[in-house]
């Protein structure tokens, strides 16, 4: 018809069957394409078809923009999209959190505490590893490619620059520390 102001967007909740589709239609257009799996689900389910799908599509090279859609809050959605398209190398911004599984050698209730740091480093505009790991003795070396870190203890913690102990810190000030030195960090940019 002559109009080619468009971006095409197909889409299906059959994460395979939607991967095959961009590579067919990748082939046979320039046109940009709208990428995402539909109706994929609750946050954590959605969230993996997302990062599975996505990731298959956008490695490629295929794809143009981007969305995540969620049974789930809008904002659940933007997180989920950032954090794949970051995973993947193709956007930068915004802190990464590591964190470790746990395992015997934790001494403190690491869990709500990696949610903490979590939800912390969300308002930070740095582009920085952070690791939230359960052990000072194997926690700062596990994690030695964070820019800054923090390891339980017994009843008391750590704070880690690369790998390096910066000061011991008691547990119910691991965040509050942390969040000073993020400080730090962002007032420096
Ligand atoms: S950092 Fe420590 S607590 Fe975490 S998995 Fe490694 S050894 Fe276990």
């Amino acid at each position: 018809m002559g109009y080619d102001n468009l971006v095409i967007s197909i889409k299906s909740s059959d994460v395979m069957m939607c991967v095959r589709a961009h590579e067919l239609i990748a082939e046979r257009t320039r046109y940009p394409l709208h990428v995402g799996i539909t109706e994929s689900g609750s946050v954590l389910r959605g969230s993996i078809k997302s990062a599975v799908g996505l990731g298959l599509i956008l490695h490629q090279g295929i794809g143009d923009t981007v969305r995540v859609s969620l049974t789930g809050h809008p904002v659940e959605e933007i997180h989920s999209a950032k954090l794949i398209l970051k995973t993947l190398g193709l956007r930068r911004g915004g802190i990464e959190v590591v964190s470790c599984p746990t395992c015997g050698r934790t001494r403190i209730d690491l869990i709500p505490l990696a949610h903490q740091v979590e939800e912390l480093v969300k308002s930070y505009p740095l582009d920085i590893r952070v690791a939230v790991m359960g052990c000072a003795v194997n926690g700062p070396g596990e994690a030695r490619e964070a820019d800054l870190g923090i390891a339980g203890g017994n009843g008391e913690g750590i704070l880690f620059k690369k790998g390096e102990i910066l000061r011991k810190v008691p547990e119910e000030a691991l965040l509050s520390e942390l969040k000073k030195e993020l400080d730090e960090l962002a007032g420096q940019e």
